[in-house]
């Protein structure tokens, strides 16, 4: 079916003409920037101009990316399977696999770190660098580390001070560090941004055929990005100056973690000198009541990109709605969305419960397993956590990269194998780190006793014969399926007392394999690199049902009925978030986002009163609602409604030794 580009309004349809050479597009929440993105890509397409392997569409979730390519191919059909869709982090995985040679490490096999994996390893280097490592707060130094990746700096540029003994001291560690990554073939998170960066400054011949290949560029979401996120754009762009950008200043929400606003403000336009810029103003998400709220919201900001019109109705008003407690405020939710599935014949995907800590999300998943209302939590790693799937994450991460000795030593002795610590001390005779060239040559070895040397060559073989073999034939889930029995882990499971869960969080593992069935021997990387550039946005839990999601998660969605929980001074804007003028500004943004996920109703929800931790504070009702005309919506009390009063039994309230403040998306 060929595009059609009537659909459009004229703004859109003049972006979505421009085929060839930079351009912004700047504009306010539901104006279309996303679809204006992807019908431009099918145009380009349709037209014959790009091929599908010269497009590069960076978005800002694995979600999105999937939802992109989803959209073209029901616009042009299967050539969208080859278009790159991918996150900056899922590109920065790309890039290095095939190129992280040139920093030393083994081509192909790459293993990305997560945070707990990088943390064993820096309490190591810390260990490692003679400077005292008991005196110095592992926490401090991984945020001093990782934030200097942010920033761009090596080990090597770190030091800024010379003989400064705070810099100097960090300096070795971080030099250290990156040495045992180098030596597992693994980099962590940040790694992924600043090394696809120095790669494409210090490598011509790297720059000149990514630039060649991805002739055509285009980034959702501009306003969220950080310095070096923007930099690969404009270094990969830079031949052809095909960059495609949009994004939403008023809707910047992530200056905490590094972005830039001014990257959409000042830069691009700066850089691509020539840039035409398209300002789009015309809403078609949100009834007018609920776009007339925001755009109050945002009144007193100077951004392009804050006032919007829209032809919809006025819709219905907005529900401000007062509950006594926490616990009130997440029933009367979940009868809400009942209703609203009932009297509207809908779909319990149509409501979204937005809030702006993760421990609110917990609160309400409690609530809604009692009501037996069907809810999907985001953002919730927990289930990547759990020890059955670290555990055969780790044998596959070892499969893919022999030199991960993180993953190794996760798993050598699970199930067990005879190769217990005091063991494995033995085998591996004051070398540094256990690492699977520890195993090599035990035969020889005249130290150790004929068990441990058949023990330790038992499982070299498995590792090294059975399943690398296995690993190679084997499409993924069926090599799966293998890894479990091979390597006696699922008959070790059986035996735990919660046997019957761990098999299941294993199945849903294995189901979330199936996608890369017909990747040939790749599909595990791909697997493994796919899990390891997850999001919060990216992850979730629990059937298909109403969306429980951070406000920083929902960015881009959109949902027919909207509840924002906990409007409440402290609570929203965060007490943490409420010091300079700059950060309440954020929380005002953030605030904007959340209301213009709603297409038809939304609902502002607050407690009298929330027991955080084991306080009970009385919360007063939050600024942003105060900034609403009190025209547009209409009050209610929740205790009127009689099914609140319903008894259910006391939940327990979140960890109290949880920080409050858990917003990264
Ligand atoms: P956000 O800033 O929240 O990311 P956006 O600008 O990317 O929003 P989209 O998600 O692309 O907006 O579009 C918002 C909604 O408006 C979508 O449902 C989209 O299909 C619809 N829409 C956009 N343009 C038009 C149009 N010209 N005609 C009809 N519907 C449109
Ligand atoms: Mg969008």
């Amino acid at each position: 079916m060929p595009l059609d580009l009537d659909s459009l309004n004229e703004k859109q349809r003049a972006a979505v003409e421009h085929l060839e050479g930079p351009l912004l597009v700047l504009a306010g929440a539901g104006t279309g920037k996303t679809r204006t993105l992807t019908y431009r890509l099918a145009h380009l397409l349709e037209q014959g101009l790009a091929s599908p392997h010269s497009i590069l569409a960076i978005t800002f979730t694995r979600k999105a990316a999937a939802e992109l390519a989803h959209r073209l191919e029901s616009l042009v059909g299967d050539q969208a399977q080859d278009i790159t869709a991918t996150t900056f982090h899922g590109l920065g995985y790309r890039l290095l696999r095939a190129e992280a040679h040139v920093f030393g490490y083994k081509v192909g096999a790459l293993s990305v770190f997560d945070a707990t994996d990088a943390r064993r390893l820096l309490q190591r280097a810390l260990k490692e660098a003679n400077v005292n490592s008991e005196r110095w707060d592992l926490e401090m130094v991984a945020q001093t580390i990782s934030s200097a990746k942010e920033q761009l700096h090596g080990p090597d540029t770190f030091v800024t001070t010379p003989n400064d003994f705070f810099q100097e001291s960090i300096g070795k560690v971080y030099a250290r560090y990156q040495q045992l990554l180098l030596e597992q073939n693994a980099v962590d998170y940040a790694d992924l941004i600043r090394l696809t960066l120095a790669l494409l400054q210090q490598k011509p011949e790297a720059l000149a055929f990514y630039q060649n290949l991805f002739r055509y560029i285009s980034v959702d979401e501009l306003q969220d990005t950080s310095a070096a996120q923007y930099e690969l754009v404009r270094y990969l762009s830079w031949a052809h100056r095909n960059v495609y950008a949009v994004g939403s200043p008023v809707q910047a929400i992530y200056s905490w973690r590094g972005s830039d606003i001014n990257n959409i403000l000042t830069r691009f336009q700066r850089d691509f000198e020539n840039a035409p810029l398209v300002i789009l103003d015309q809403n078609y998400r949100s009834t007018r009541t609920i776009l007339d709220a925001a755009n109050h919201l945002v009144r007193s900001f100077d951004y392009p990109d804050k006032a919007l019109w829209t032809e919809n109705e006025p819709g219905a008003a907005i529900q401000l709605v007062t509950l006594n407690s926490e616990r009130e405020e997440a029933l009367f939710i979940g009868r809400q969305a009942q209703q609203w599935v009932t009297d509207h014949n809908g779909a319990f995907t149509d409501c979204a419960v937005l809030f702006r800590t993760k421990a609110q999300g917990r609160l309400l998943e409690q609530v809604f397993m009692q009501l037996g209302v069907p809810y999907t939590l985001v953002g919730d790693f927990r289930f990547l956590e759990r020890r059955e799937i670290k555990d055969m994450l780790a044998y596959l991460r070892l499969l893919h990269n022999l030199d991960d000795a993180v993953a190794l030593q996760r798993i050598i002795n699970r199930p067990p194998r005879g190769l217990g610590s005091a063991t494995l001390q033995k085998i591996q005779d004051g070398a540094p780190d256990f690492a699977l060239e520890c195993l090599y040559g035990l035969e020889d070895r005249n130290d150790l006793s004929d068990k441990i040397k058949a023990t330790g060559k038992k499982f070299l073989d498995l590792v090294l014969d059975e399943l690398y073999r296995a690993a190679k034939e084997k499409p993924l889930p069926e090599f799966f399926e293998f890894a479990l029995t091979a390597t006696g882990y699922l008959d070790w499971i059986a035996q735990d007392p919660e046997a019957n869960q761990r098999l299941a969080n294993l199945r849903t593992l294995q189901g979330m394999t199936v996608r890369f069935a017909d990747h040939g021997a790749a599909g595990l990387g791909n697997f493994l690199a796919e899990l390891a550039t997850l999001s919060d946005a990216d992850v979730s839990e629990g059937e298909e049902g109403i969306m429980l999601i951070t406000m920083h998660a929902a960015k881009g969605l959109e949902f027919p009925v909207v509840f924002l929980a906990g409007m409440e001074e402290g609570l929203f804007p965060h007490v943490k978030s409420t010091r300079t003028a700059n950060q309440l500004g954020e929380e005002r943004r953030l605030a904007y986002v959340a209301v213009t996920r709603a297409r038809e109703h939304l609902y502002l929800t607050h407690a009298r009163s929330r027991q955080l931790g084991i306080d009970t504070r009385e919360n007063r009702i939050s600024r942003f609602i105060h900034d609403i005309p009190s025209e547009l919506m209409e009050r209610r009390s929740g205790a009127e409604n009689p099914s609140l009063r319903l008894s259910l039994p006391v939940i327990q309230q979140p960890d109290p030794a949880e920080p409050a403040l858990l917003v990264e998306a």
